[in-house]
């Protein structure tokens, strides 16, 4: 028994050096970053490269270079140019794709978002290929260049040195999601006050499960950059700012939707510190924010909700998680129908129940779809929300909209716990922004109204699945 688990053991071992080997073979041990711009209409769709620069050590997994989740719109790959060999694939979603989904780009209007794809440096020249789902959710090639590291075009300069701290740390990037936390609207007189924010923050985030049981998965490193004013730009309040990472409300003029459009900006001050995830903090009390898978996630870090919302974007950003709540407002036209599987795993248009993705966390006597009190729940839902738009319109502090927040979610606990299958893996209609025909996993979860801080199991699930990528 013994000798048979040293075997064991020792064939695990070669398995991890050869493959680091074969990593060795086929990689510098650097990051390449390249910065392109994707300009298009809801019709049109371009790729231009910017620039192709060289950041610090690979943070991320040398064994686990082909990325088997399927998630993401988009899929970043790397190929051997002499052999056609697939090195390296990484699903993603950007700005961009949300964007194309709104009015504005449905009506003709042209936008180029700046973006970015980081990879392992290859040692030859390769090819970089980046495909997008068709209707059908299968991946088609939208753009590919092919780079020779070796070429004078690749940027060398050294990555801004940058004011790196370290939150915890547990051991090689190689083996741990590393995740660096930036600030911006923070000035030089703010700075002990961005410290206890990010602590209090990530602090609340590592708390929840599946984070808090693989504590010692992560290395949590922050980036002081500092800002001339305190804040960020708000528009719909007249509120401009020039601050360091470019981060404001509004965007695609929704009310709480806070992103960043100058990539190079938070890339540039993030690539300080080793990163596989992002994580942008901004000196606001209103409550805020956003998270787009393996690009960034956002909080206002004063708002009182910070602790689930921070959860709940980065639950986006980390795993790849949709949205399952359905009656809030949203900018996009292009909504999901019921008619093909997303990708998203948290979501699921039950075409056929046999193959349900999350059908081994449901118990048997559980029906699908499964009963629960949806109409109370619209009505009560709607009518928050009435109360709500009445509310800006007169300008209400937001201590009183906190308040309300919270008076909400207490209504939401009370009623969503009357459920027969509150506690229960399902199959729950209404989803990902639409009433019928999408259903998620759980009467509530973090991705649904936020009402506790804790995710549904099929999400904790997809977000352990993600930890594992990144920790082998
Ligand atoms: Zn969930």
């Amino acid at each position: 028994m013994k000798l048979r688990s040293m075997t064991a053991i020792a064939l695990a071992l070669v398995a991890v050096m050869s493959a680091s080997a074969g990593f060795d073979n086929d990689f510098s041990g650097a990051t390449l970053r390249v910065d392109y711009y994707h300009t298009g209409t809801a019709s049109a769709e371009h790729l231009a490269l910017d620039r192709v620069r060289v950041e610090g050590p690979w943070p991320g997994s040398r064994t686990q270079l082909i990325d088997t989740t399927n998630l993401g719109r988009y899929l970043v790959e790397v190929v051997d140019l002499d052999s056609n060999r697939l090195l390296y694939t990484r699903g993603f979603c950007s700005i961009y794709g949300e964007w194309e989904t709104t009015g504005e780009a449905q009506e003709g209007t042209w936008r180029a978002i700046p973006e970015a794809v980081r990879v392992p440096e290859p040692r030859r020249p390769f090819q970089l290929r980046i495909r997008k789902r068709d209707r059908q959710q299968s991946f088609r090639e939208i753009w590919s260049i092919s780079i020779d590291p070796a070429s004078r075009f690749v940027d060398r300069a050294p990555v801004p040195s940058g004011d790196v701290w370290a939150v915890m740390e547990h051991g090689d990037p190689s083996v741990k999601v590393d995740l660096v936390v930036l600030g911006d609207g923070y000035t030089a007189k703010e700075m002990d006050k961005f410290r206890a924010d990010v602590e209090r923050i990530v602090g609340a985030l590592l708390a929840i499960e599946p984070f808090a049981s693989h504590k010692q998965d992560f290395n949590v490193r922050a980036v002081n950059t500092l800002a001339e004013h305190s804040g960020i730009s708000r528009p719909r309040a007249g509120v401009f700012r020039n601050t360091p990472l470019g981060t404001r409300y509004n965007a695609f003029d929704l009310e709480r939707y806070v992103l960043t459009f100058d990539d190079r900006a938070w890339r540039d001050a993030a690539s300080a510190a080793p990163y596989d995830f992002a994580l942008i903090l901004v000196n606001e009390r209103e409550y805020g924010g956003g998270g787009i898978h393996n690009l960034y996630a956002i909080t206002a870090a004063g708002s009182p909700s910070a602790p689930c919302l921070v959860a709940h974007e980065f639950g986006h950003h980390f795993a790849g998680l949709a949205d399952e709540y359905y009656t809030g407002s949203v900018a996009y036209q292009d909504l999901p129908g019921g008619k093909v599987e997303p990708w998203e795993p948290n979501v699921t248009a039950l075409l056929d129940p046999t193959k349900l993705k999350w059908r081994d966390l449901v118990l048997p006597d559980t029906p699908l779809p499964t009963p629960w009190n949806k109409a109370a729940f619209e009505k009560r839902s709607w009518e928050s929300q009435g109360r709500r738009k009445a509310s800006q319109a007169e300008e209400v502090p937001e201590q009183a909209a906190d308040a309300a927040r919270r008076e909400r979610r207490e209504r939401l606990i009370e009623l969503l716990g009357k459920n027969e299958y509150a506690d229960k893996v399902g199959v729950f209609e209404g989803a990902m922004y639409v009433a019928k025909g999408l259903y998620r996993p759980g009467v509530d979860c973090l991705m649904f109204e936020m009402t506790e801080a804790r995710f549904c199991p099929v999400c904790r699930r997809a977000i352990e699945r993600i930890i594992d990528l990144y920790t082998r």
